[in-house]
């Protein structure tokens, strides 16, 4: 670990333009981010190779250093890879105009049905009527009649034992005759990609002739997205995506290799499960989340390098055990970060918009904080220490007093204990030992 990054952080230095051999190591921690948030990986290979074709030669500006001017280079493909600009949906077609939505089960097809019927309705103004072909689920078809009450749409009935083709035939029907400008189709999911449900769409779609075809995908599906999209895409002409769930905590890495793939716009993402959670997508803020989470493992890595290991894994120990974080772990943590040698060498780690962020924070007084911090659990017996629940108002006075500070101070830092035991608390189950995997490794 120490060797990688002793390497990377000279590529980040001193040279003035990107060259073939700063860059290679920089990509290859690009590489890693990008399969870390779960881009397929033939979508990872083709970027690398465009990033690189972009990235050699390119004179270094200013007071950037190659490693940022790459970050640079990455984030602005990245963004061009999932798609400039937005694209709303298009209604350019005899009325009703048809939009059908595909996907697997469970992607949020009829969810995001509803989304949409309440987007048009409120943004483009449009009488939106929907139906649901989904005949095999029986509360499939409810499910899609609640949500499009909420949207304050109309909802076209259809039965279980109807064929999905009849059901489409006459909801087309029923919303010429009544002018709807939008029939929004829902369609039946499987759990994998079977031939029969993919022979039944494309008749859905020959006999409905959409003029969007909408491809639903869950973003926490991650690698599987690009297969799940590569079948769809041969089997119908997509017009767009729709991301969904990207409220998860995936990295939505499955934008990437969705689009590449389909070559079509992801035109919106799904972000809760409610009637309103539907954004149109942003490529660039996007791009950011993709890359941006990668730096920071980038960081962690960094930082963990100064991290004594078999102190970690104590604790990591511990936690599991069920004993408890006390102050003790929490001086013990606040004097790693002293130790990884000042925190403002890390700030070259971060991502641009993040680092600008940081940039404004004043590093001379977070370290006098963390000094401070050391101080107060100094001032402590070891009874508060490991049990600090014992520390009422007298206690913290003469807790105050001892390290020259206010009560005030004596309770920020109580406070920023009791959120870091917390956290330890939630990651006491398999969180904690993963992390501490990552850092070993
Ligand atoms: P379908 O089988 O493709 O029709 O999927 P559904 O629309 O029934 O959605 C499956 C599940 O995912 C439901 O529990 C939805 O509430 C949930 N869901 C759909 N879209 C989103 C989203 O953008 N965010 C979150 N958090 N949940 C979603
Ligand atoms: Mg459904």
């Amino acid at each position: 670990l120490t060797d990688k990054l002793s390497r990377l952080v000279k590529t980040l230095s001193g040279q003035a333009r990107i060259t073939e051999s700063n860059v290679a190591d920089m990509l290859r921690e690009v590489r890693m981010a990008l399969l870390e948030a779960d881009v397929a990986l033939p979508v990872v290979r083709d970027f690398i190779a465009r990033v690189k074709e972009k990235a050699l030669g390119q004179e270094v500006m200013g007071s950037l250093k190659p490693g940022q001017a790459l970050v640079g280079v990455v984030n602005r493909e990245l963004a061009a890879t999932m798609g400039e600009g937005v694209s709303d949906i298009n209604l350019a077609a005899q009325p009703p105009a048809v939009i059908l939505m595909a996907g697997l089960q469970g992607a949020g097809k009829t969810t995001t049905t509803a989304k949409l019927a309440k987007h048009l309705i409120e943004k483009r103004k449009k009488k939106v009527l929907t139906v649901s072909g989904d005949v095999y689920r029986p509360a499939a078809i409810e499910q899609l009649k609640t949500v499009t009450a909420q949207a304050g749409a109309e909802w076209f009935p259809s039965t279980p034992d109807q064929k999905p083709i009849d059901i489409a035939r006459a909801a087309i029907d029923y919303a010429r005759k009544h002018f709807f400008d939008v029939l929004l189709v829902d369609t039946a999911g499987r759990l994998a990609i079977d031939e029969a449900l993919m022979t039944e769409i494309k008749a859905l779609h020959a006999e409905l002739k959409p003029v969007e075809t909408l491809f639903v995908v869950d973003a926490m599906q991650g690698q599987d997205a690009a297969n799940t999209a590569k079948a769809f895409s041969d089997a119908l002409p997509l017009t767009g995506i729709v991301l969904t769930k990207l409220d998860g905590d995936s990295r939505g890495g499955a934008a990437l290799s969705v689009r590449q793939i389909t070559g079509v716009p992801i035109k919106f993402a799904g972000t809760s499960e409610k009637i309103d959670g539907l954004e149109v997508f942003d490529a660039e803020r996007h791009a950011g989340r993709v890359l941006g989470m990668g730096d920071i493992v980038a960081l962690v890595e960094q930082v963990t390098a100064g991290v004594d290991m078999e102190a970690a894994q104590k604790l990591a120990a511990k936690v599991k055990s069920g004993g408890g974080f006390d102050l003790n772990d929490f001086l013990a943590q606040i004097q790693q970060m002293k130790q990884m040698g000042g925190l403002s060498s890390l700030m070259d780690k971060l991502p641009s918009q993040l680092s600008a962020k940081a940039g404004a924070m004043d590093m001379d007084k977070v370290e006098k904080d963390i000094g401070r911090k050391q101080g107060i659990i100094h001032s402590m017996t070891p009874k508060e220490r490991s049990k600090p629940e014992l520390i009422k108002a007298t206690r913290k006075r003469r807790i105050a007093a001892g390290a020259g500070v206010q009560v005030q101070d004596v309770n920020r830092m109580l406070k920023e204990f009791e959120q870091m035991q917390d956290m330890m608390k939630k990651m006491s189950g398999g969180g904690m030992m993963k992390m501490m995997k990552r850092m070993g490794a």
